[in-house]
């Protein structure tokens, strides 16, 4: 749990640097599902991109609802979310200055902050607070599979029942109408609803996806059987990963989803050219920001 401002103020998680063992997240997952080409990219040549202001407002909605989380249960209320948006925002903006640059010249991020508002009324529109005690937010999840695939990801938040029952709950923040996105949003949770399956033995009992935007929210209930299968895609997909890693022949993947990639002028679909491959990486490649999750 973050704590409250006021109290000791560890850092927004942006962005992991330690060197760790090679590991799938539901992001590169994703977007290697999407286009290999996509994947190397953000994994393998690590090109940097800009956040758009949805990402990053994402980022700092998911930091608000954890420290939100942080205060006693009795002071979750709208008005103490809405106070820690600010101090929330600042504090990213400090670790990374260069987040500055989301904004047009002469642009007021004040503006833009009052729209982060709207989400936070949107989540008490779904749930109140006071009556949740989740086990934990932002929770780092780590599992190795029987093939020797290590999963990681972060859960936005994990309840547990006094019965025993695991709810995993994950807030989207984004603009996009929830249908678009509604297939990687349930790839993501079953991602998740796996690693929670190997790590503690049972199968979350639900699945739940807060639309924020929309102010709807959607419940989701997996079984052993279809997470045995999802299982294999990832196999299957980590498999194709590290085959492509061994002889860098990423693909290109042209789609719609092209309009939202920040890559085209190394694309060849778009008369680009990739960079020259460097090679599999050290440090993790699978590793996935804080940005990433925010969507
Ligand atoms: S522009 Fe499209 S095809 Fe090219 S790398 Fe990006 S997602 Fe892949």
């Amino acid at each position: 749990m973050v704590p409250a401002p006021g109290t000791e103020s560890p850092p927004v998680p942006v962005e992991i640097t330690r060197r760790r063992r090679p590991a799938l997240s539901p992001s590169r997952a994703s977007d290697f599902k999407q286009c290999p080409l996509l994947y190397r990219f953000r994994a393998v040549d690590r090109l940097p991109e800009t956040p758009t202001k949805a990402q990053v407002r994402g980022t700092v909605v998911h930091a608000v609802l954890e420290r939100l989380y942080g205060l006693p249960a009795g002071e979750r209320l709208p008005a103490a979310a809405h106070d820690l948006l600010a101090p929330t925002w600042a504090q990213l903006r400090e670790e990374r200055p260069e987040l500055d640059g989301i904004f047009a010249e002469g642009e007021d991020p004040a503006d833009w902050l009052d729209s982060a508002r709207a989400l936070i009324e949107g989540y008490f529109e779904l749930e109140d607070p006071r009556r949740l005690q989740p086990e934990a937010c932002e929770l780092l999840v780590e599992t190795e599979l029987p093939s020797g695939v290590l999963l990681r990801g972060y859960i936005d938040r994990l309840d547990v029942a006094p019965t025993g029952e695991i709810r995993v709950v994950d807030y989207k923040t984004g603009a996009a109408p929830r249908e678009i996105g509604e297939a990687k949003a349930l790839f993501q949770m079953k991602f998740y609803a796996l690693a929670v399956w190997r790590l503690r033995g049972e199968v979350p009992r639900q699945l739940r996806l807060m639309y924020l935007a929309d102010r709807q929210s959607l419940a989701y209930t997996p079984d052993e059987a279809e997470l045995t299968r999802f299982e294999r895609t990832l196999d299957a997909i980590w498999d194709a990963i590290l085959r492509a890693g061994r002889t860098g022949d990423f693909r290109p993947n042209k789609g719609k989803l092209c309009a939202w990639c920040s890559h085209q002028a190394h694309c060849p679909e778009f008369g680009g050219t990739p960079p020259e491959y460097p090679g599999w990486p050290e440090p993790d490649p699978g590793e996935e920001t804080a940005l990433d999750r925010a969507d």
